[in-house]
């Protein structure tokens, strides 16, 4: 595997490969990786020829200080895991490379932008679609790879993607979970023993959410309601927001007709996990 760190070397790496005909696949990540992250590498390789993944805790977009401080990282386990799954190239810059002095360029994507996440973490959606994009420029992919786990951003980039007409196709991709049902995700590391045990109950109230419609439940309220029961029943944990939505349009429905989104925040202790399931 190669670690390119430099934006011209990372663009002269990947023009060679399109001009020798090979389709690129990239996954864009924050590293402290997992299973997760790994599905889509995974992916990215039997869809791609070559596969770049990035590794970059991006400033922009964080709202709050304190949680870009202590976002985990392990450089040294993410290459060895990246190496492991046949990553062709890890691009690994710092932030005065990709923040250059001078830098004052944004992306705002709008409506989509807005609810959910959006509404709970300012300048979050902006800081992800302007590095997004800054990284698409800079790897050139044919396909890129993200996690529905994040569904907003998914949400957010395919937007973006066609708003700009950027040459390229978004996959989306599963979310991978524990074998308890637990989304993977580099914060559950910071969940004390408890805690973890605690955040069983998004999953749990995903399950009872899908099972109720499944059973003949219409009324977005009656599901609301049911979902937040759930995890109001545990100690210690604050709801940020839980939604019924659009899949697309991310707008709130009353009604649970169609491929409706369930999606939630949850703080547990002081980490913030989300997760969310299109109920059909
Ligand atoms: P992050 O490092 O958290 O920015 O995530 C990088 C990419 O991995 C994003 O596209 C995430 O949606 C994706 N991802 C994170 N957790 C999971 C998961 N449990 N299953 C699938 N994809 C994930």
């Amino acid at each position: 595997m190669k670690i390119i760190s430099h934006i011209t070397d990372m663009q002269r790496w990947s023009e060679a490969r399109r001009l020798a005909g090979k389709t690129i696949a990239f996954v864009p990540t924050m590293g402290f990786l997992h299973e997760g992250h790994l599905s889509l590498v995974r992916e990215g390789k039997k869809r791609g020829d070559v596969v770049i993944v990035s590794i970059f805790v991006n400033p922009m977009q964080f709202n709050q200080q304190a949680d870009f401080a202590t976002y985990p990282r392990s450089l040294e386990q993410d290459q060895l895991m990246l190496e492991e799954v046949g990553t062709d190239v890890l691009f690994y810059p710092n932030a005065p490379e990709i923040y250059p002095e001078g830098f004052q360029t944004a992306i705002e994507v709008d409506k989509v932008s807005q609810p959910l996440c959006g509404a709970f973490r300012p300048g979050h959606f902006r800081g992800v679609a302007t590095v997004v994009a800054k990284l698409f420029n800079i790897t050139k992919p044919h396909f890129a790879l993200f996690g529905e786990k994040d569904f907003q951003q998914c949400v957010v980039i395919k937007r973006m993607v066609k708003d700009l007409n950027f040459d390229l196709e978004v996959l989306p991709m599963p979310t991978v979970r524990e074998p308890d049902g637990l989304a993977m995700s580099s914060r559950n590391a910071r969940l004390s023993p408890t805690e973890r045990q605690t955040s069983l109950c998004l999953a749990r109230a995903l399950h009872r959410a899908q099972d109720l419609v499944a059973h003949g439940e219409r009324q977005a309220s009656s599901v609301l309601q049911a979902v937040q029961e759930i995890i109001t029943g545990e100690g210690g944990v604050r709801i940020e927001y839980i939604s019924l939505c659009h899949p697309e349009t991310l707008e709130e429905v009353a009604e649970v007709s169609g491929p409706t989104l369930l999606a939630l925040a949850v703080w547990v202790g002081d980490v913030r996990l989300i997760d969310n399931c299109v109920i059909r």
